[in-house]
């Protein structure tokens, strides 16, 4: 056993951490913001070094597993989930720049093989530095240092408490969607309720929730777009029978 190698193994440690679940290192740590908790850690030269090169990888991987899910749709066509399942406004972009790429290398006769796919999301990932996990299952692809988003307004790390469900960067991993379902259907019947006991801050509760879930997924909003709910709350309808008593 020597301290090299028990270095390397935190390294692992701590870039999963990082990229899977930075909130569990921000508690543990009893930090506000990621930034706080990467200056902590990475202190030491050696073990930053180390982390940032596992951190890369595991992000371009799951960049990865997002260019084949839509490829592989796209190829599938119809029948498949729009944007290979995955959600969040980022999903049409991500889907635009790998059916240019897939479409340049039909064009010049060339196979695309998955050795592509890990060169597009290098590219996509600015190998490995973008595609931060800010909570489980969603994805910030901003480009750190130079594009800002809704959460903080700044061009450094995102900040995971304040993602919006409407920010451009954000990218939603197809899992979420049956929770995301199931979130709205349950909104939807507390909004019902509670317009009917005249509760109108909890109403109001419920109607913000149905709006902050309702576009995450493409299929899940053209879904429940045909409930007159729904579409009473987005058109800004609401049902708030105070005003008329
Ligand atoms: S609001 Fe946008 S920029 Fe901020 S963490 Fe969420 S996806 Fe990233």
């Amino acid at each position: 056993m020597r301290s090299h190698r028990i270095r390397k193994t935190i390294a692992r440690l701590v870039a999963l951490a990082l990229i899977e679940a930075p909130k569990i290192l921000m508690q543990v740590f009893g930090h506000k913001s990621i930034e706080m908790t990467l200056t902590y850690i990475l202190s030491d030269e050696n073990l930053r070094a180390d982390i940032e090169v596992v951190s890369r990888e595991l992000r371009i991987m799951r960049a990865k597993e997002a260019v084949e899910a839509m490829m592989e749709a796209e190829a599938k066509g119809r029948g498949s989930l729009q944007f290979g399942g995955y959600g969040g406004p980022a999903a049409l972009a991500l889907q635009r720049a790998v059916n240019q790429t897939t479409k340049r290398a039909r064009e010049s006769g060339v196979d695309w093989g998955a050795s592509d796919a890990l060169e597009l999301a290098s590219i996509l990932t600015l190998g490995g530095k973008a595609w931060q996990l800010v909570r489980q299952g969603v994805v910030c692809t901003k480009f750190p240092g130079t594009e800002s988003g809704p959460c903080n307004k700044s061009k450094g790390h995102p900040e995971p408490a304040s993602c919006s469900s409407l920010c451009h960067h954000r990218l939603e991993e197809g899992f979420l969607r049956e929770d995301v379902d199931a979130s709205i259907s349950a909104a939807i019947e507390g909004y019902k309720s509670s317009a009917l006991s005249k509760d109108f801050l909890v109403q109001a509760h419920w109607a913000g929730q149905i709006r902050t879930n309702i576009s995450r997924f493409s299929d899940l909003h053209n879904k429940w777009m045909e409930d007159p709910t729904v579409r009473e709350i987005l058109q800004g309808n609401l049902q708030m029978n105070w005003i008329s008593d």
